[in-house]
């Protein structure tokens, strides 16, 4: 996990704000998650354990993220996810804001591929500071995300889930690379050939089978390899 906080730091994903959650390994009522600090600083030290409510299991220990809300919320509707990502990451954000779709460019990113739901928390909140901070603002994202992978949420960002890790980390750097991707091929003469559901079902078999060498790169790339 504190790697996991450090790779995507480095590969541009989080920078001072963003935060990344496992589900404890023990007990899956609870999840693991950094006290409130910028993602590059976390450390082994600074974890902390909350329930599914978000509650913080050790009242003395330093508080976590205004938002941890996210993950728990996440977690408790789909038991499937054991590792959830929230950044801010920046070439997301026009396809949250805006009525293009964002699509699967390529192989890496076919998790993509079919519907990438966004969440408006306007819809049924009203106007606020857009941050999710309270179990229903939670609930509201993890039924906007439905069983998908990811979900952008307007104005803010997106959250990024998966299986593992691994998994999670990929999904969260190749979120990114392929709205970049995306937004440069709308500059080229269209249409635009997406990855199709049958082949990003496909691609994320080979993704899932090859996860790990990606991930030694980009821990090596922070000191962890
Ligand atoms: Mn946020």
């Amino acid at each position: 996990l504190v790697a996991a906080n450090l790779v995507l730091a480095n590969e541009g994903v989080l920078d001072g704000f963003g935060h990344v959650s496992m589900r404890h390994p023990e007990n899956p009522e609870r999840y693991l998650i950094s006290r409130s600090t910028a993602p590059a600083s976390v450390t082994r030290d600074g974890l902390v354990e909350c329930t599914l409510d978000s509650e913080m299991v050790d009242p003395n220990a330093p508080a976590s993220y205004l938002e941890r809300y996210i993950h728990g919320a996440i977690y408790k509707a789909r038991p499937d996810v054991n590792c959830v990502v929230h950044s801010h990451s920046p070439t997301v954000i026009p396809f949250a804001n805006s009525k293009t779709p964002l699509r699967a460019m390529g192989h890496v990113s076919g998790f993509l591929a079919g519907h990438v739901p966004v969440f408006d928390i306007k819809d049924q909140f009203g106007p606020t500071d857009m941050l999710v901070k309270n179990n229903d603002h939670g609930d509201a994202l993890a039924q906007c995300l439905g069983d998908r992978p990811v979900a952008l949420m307007r104005g803010h960002g997106n959250v990024v889930t998966g299986p593992s890790i691994q998994i999670s980390v990929h999904r969260a750097i190749y979120t990114e690379v392929s709205a970049r991707q995306q937004l440069q091929a709308q500059a080229l003469e269209g249409p635009i050939t997406y990855i199709d559901e049958a082949e990003g079902e496909q691609c994320n078999e080979m993704i899932a089978a090859t996860s790990e060498r990606p991930w030694k790169l980009w821990k090596k790339k922070v000191g962890m390899g």
